[in-house]
Formats: C-alpha cells, structure tokens, sequence
C-alpha cells in the first residue's frame, strides 16, 4: 500500500478529526496491547475497530434492554433480570472465567451474552483471567 501524500487520503478511507487527547490515549492503548508484537499495527484500523465494538455493543443493549437489564454485579455472581419471563438469572463463574446460568442451565443463553457486553462483567473477567495466568 502506498504512503498517501499529506492532504490525501487513501481511496476507501475517510479522514476524521479526532481530538489530539483522545490519540494519544488510543496510542497507549494500542502501544500496551500490541507491546509484544513486531508488526506495525495501523492507528486507523485500530481505532476502526475500536468503534466496531462499541457499534455492536450498542446493537446489543438496544435489543435486549428492554428485555434484559443488570439487576446487580457482583464478584462471584451476575444478576440479570428478564423482564420478558419475569426472573432474575443468577449467573456464576465456571471453569474460571466462564459464566453459567441457573435457569438456562447453560453458558450460551441470552441472560450470559447480554453480561458479557457490560463493562463491569468484562472488568471482572478480565481480573480472573489475569489471576488464572499468573
Ligand atoms: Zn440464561
């Protein structure tokens, strides 16, 4: 792929502003995620999928919101409540890191994907998984 000259973008590619804190966050980010790699990795397509994520995380949480919410998070144990069949999924650690449901009786069901999307679900899970590495 050639370099594009200053002023020209890459054709497929639109140049946005970003707010120059917001970069250099972003570049450490990416700088602590990509520390081991010999690989250039591109800031472009880093952030891009950056906002892949949160477009998707956003499509989740609009769908199942109404139906599903966080009711309480907790270390060793997420509470879901289902509007749609009126309980509370209580979904604790497996194996780990994995998230098993009580009344699906399952790790796959919709109460452990829409606690996966939660940031504080995913702060959890990463402590764990951190915690099993070492
Ligand atoms: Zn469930």
């Amino acid at each position: 792929m050639a370099e594009p000259e200053k002023g020209r973008g890459i054709e497929g590619w639109r140049n946005v502003e970003l707010p120059e804190n917001l970069v250099i966050e972003v570049e450490q980010l990416m700088k602590e995620k990509y520390e081991k790699r010999p690989a250039q990795v591109n800031l472009g397509l880093f952030i891009g999928d950056l906002i892949r994520e949160s477009l998707k995380k956003v499509e989740i949480q609009e769908k199942y919101v109404s139906i599903l919410e966080d009711y309480a998070v907790e270390p060793e144990c997420i509470y879901i409540r289902d509007n749609r069949r009126d309980v509370v999924a209580e979904l604790r650690f497996k194996d780990g890191a994995d998230l098993y449901c009580n009344i699906d009786g399952a790790k796959n069901c919709v109460h452990v994907g829409f606690a996966w999307s939660l940031p504080a679900v995913q702060k959890i899970i990463w402590d764990k998984n951190t915690k099993t590495k070492n």
